[in-house]
């Protein structure tokens, strides 16, 4: 039941084979018996999830269900679910109960999926490996010493480990797609503004989107539609109609333009990643796709520009996590001042506190013109490299990251080196383009992501193209053997 899609349970379930509480059951004893060790979730909700899927089952015997009623997933913990933690993977944020649901959260629930709970990540959305969470670090179901990626590290763990059908996740600089790379999963960013952020904790403003982990195309267009859509409580949601996603996931890719640019097959990624990536590209060219080399000349002011741009807007949205307005408050404040310094210092772990310092420096009067403005400048020169390649390509391809899934603890003194995991996701945040990652073959059993950028609200060609993909091969099928490491 569990290694199924949610197409597949979708259909099972309208048809009686079996109930939703019946399925929410037995995703509930796997999360028993197996997350422990994995560690993807921060809360399960369980009595909630088998009162949802009661009222799934209902909803089905009346010929009310829709494609996802009934079909358990879970949630990230950076959205607001009504009256559950909500933490954001932070001690600021520990005994945080939300009185109202995200956007994302309300419409899924509309939609009729069942919550079982929510999932482990880096705290405030910081970090490419689910190793700065306050509630420990996540293992990669594919092995156990390594990291699932970051932030949506729980998500992606989760989705590949069969403890859930589908997750959400965000994406500021590649934490939708970098964790479903490295655990072997589909995983969507939409286009800035595709996707409501009301209720969703705020990390980078400009950058951060939320979308789809599932395991394969198809599921991630049903979930995209549920999700995407204009929100009023949202300024910054686009006011666009949303097409059918699922409608064209079988258009022929006949004359389809793929642009490769060579700035995303350089020194720095790994040559068994580039073999699988390859062999991938190969695979669009028999299903009549033709390949142009294009450049992104820009691409490496990418995490530069990012490490300005994004810490300078955490530093400003996440001050009011003062102690008194929102957020930990330390035991006996001496007066004020110790009260924010304690409460901040106390609630915050390491790299919020570099991040928010890197950006209260970049901000500061001496320093703007230098950090914040060039930064701004130079995310231009990011989005007109894309702009000018969408010209001549429908679709941009390449490796989602440079890597296969990393040990453990073995980039965490190097935050250079960490942030380098994003090279190839982050130039799409910066210019709030759509982009997803679909596993391809992996290296040396663990998964191996391929990249496809889609142009501004063209979700449905990414999905297609990942979808015809999907039908010719079977390595979104592949499943990490659980029993064999624990
Ligand atoms: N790894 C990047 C960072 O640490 C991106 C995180 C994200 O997309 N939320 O900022």
């Amino acid at each position: 039941m569990h290694s199924k899609s949610i197409v597949e349970l979708g259909a099972a379930l309208r048809a009686g084979e079996f109930s939703s509480v019946e399925l929410t059951r037995h995703f509930i004893q796997r999360i028993e018996r197996l997350d422990g060790d994995l560690n993807t979730l921060i809360t399960t909700t369980p009595e909630q999830a088998l009162v949802e899927a009661e009222s799934a089952d209902q909803a089905v015997k009346a010929g009310r269900a829709g494609v996802l009623t009934g079909i358990p997933i879970v949630q990230k913990d950076i959205f607001c679910t009504r009256g559950v933690k909500t933490s954001c993977g932070s001690k600021m944020l520990d005994s945080f109960i939300s009185p109202y649901d995200a956007t994302v959260v309300e419409r899924l629930r509309q939609a009729g999926v069942v919550c079982l709970g929510k999932t482990n990540m880096d705290e405030f959305a910081m970090g490419s490996s689910n190793e700065t969470s306050f509630y420990g670090p996540v293992r990669n179901p594919w092995d156990r010493e390594r990291v699932p990626g970051g932030s949506s590290g729980g998500s992606a763990a989760a989705v590949a480990a069969r403890l859930a059908v589908a997750a959400t996740g965000t994406d500021t600089g590649g934490s939708i797609r970098q964790p479903a790379a490295l655990c072997g999963v589909t995983g969507l960013k939409p286009t800035y503004g595709r996707v409501s952020r009301f209720g969703m904790i705020a990390f980078a403003s400009s950058l951060d989107q939320a979308g789809p982990m599932t395991r394969n195309a198809e599921d991630a267009a049903l979930l995209l539609q549920a999700m995407a859509g204009f929100d009023p409580k949202d300024s910054t949601c686009a006011n666009e109609a949303v097409p059918d996603y699922s409608s064209t996931l079988e258009d022929s890719l006949e004359g389809l333009k793929i642009g490769l640019p060579r700035e995303y097959f350089d020194a720095g990624l790994d040559p068994a990643v580039a073999t699988s990536v390859e062999a991938a590209i190969e695979v669009y060219k028999r299903l009549g796709a033709r390949v142009i080399d294009i450049s992104l000349p820009n691409s490496g002011l990418a995490v530069p520009t990012y490490y300005v741009v994004a810490p300078a807007e955490c530093s400003s949205n996440l001050s009011r996590f003062d102690g008194v307005r929102f957020g930990y408050r330390c035991k006996e404040p001496k007066d004020l001042e110790d009260l924010y310094k304690r409460s901040r210092g106390e609630g915050f772990g390491a790299e919020v506190k570099r991040r928010i310092m890197i950006g209260a420096y970049v901000l500061s009067a001496g320093y703007y013109d230098a950090y914040y403005l060039k930064a701004q400048k130079t995310r231009h020169l990011i989005s007109d490299d894309f702009k000018q390649a969408f010209e001549r390509v429908d679709v941009i391809m390449g490796p989602t990251t440079p890597t296969t899934a990393f040990g453990l603890g073995e980039k965490m003194d190097d935050p250079v080196t960490m942030y380098l995991n994003d090279i190839y996701t982050i130039a799409t945040n910066l210019a709030g383009l759509p982009g997803i990652s679909l596993p391809v073959e992996p290296v040396k059993g663990l998964p191996v992501g391929l990249q496809i950028i889609g142009n501004y609200f063209t979700e449905a060609k990414i999905l297609n193209a990942a979808h015809r993909f999907q039908q010719e091969t079977e390595w979104h099928r592949l499943k990490p053997d659980l029993s064999k490491q624990s």
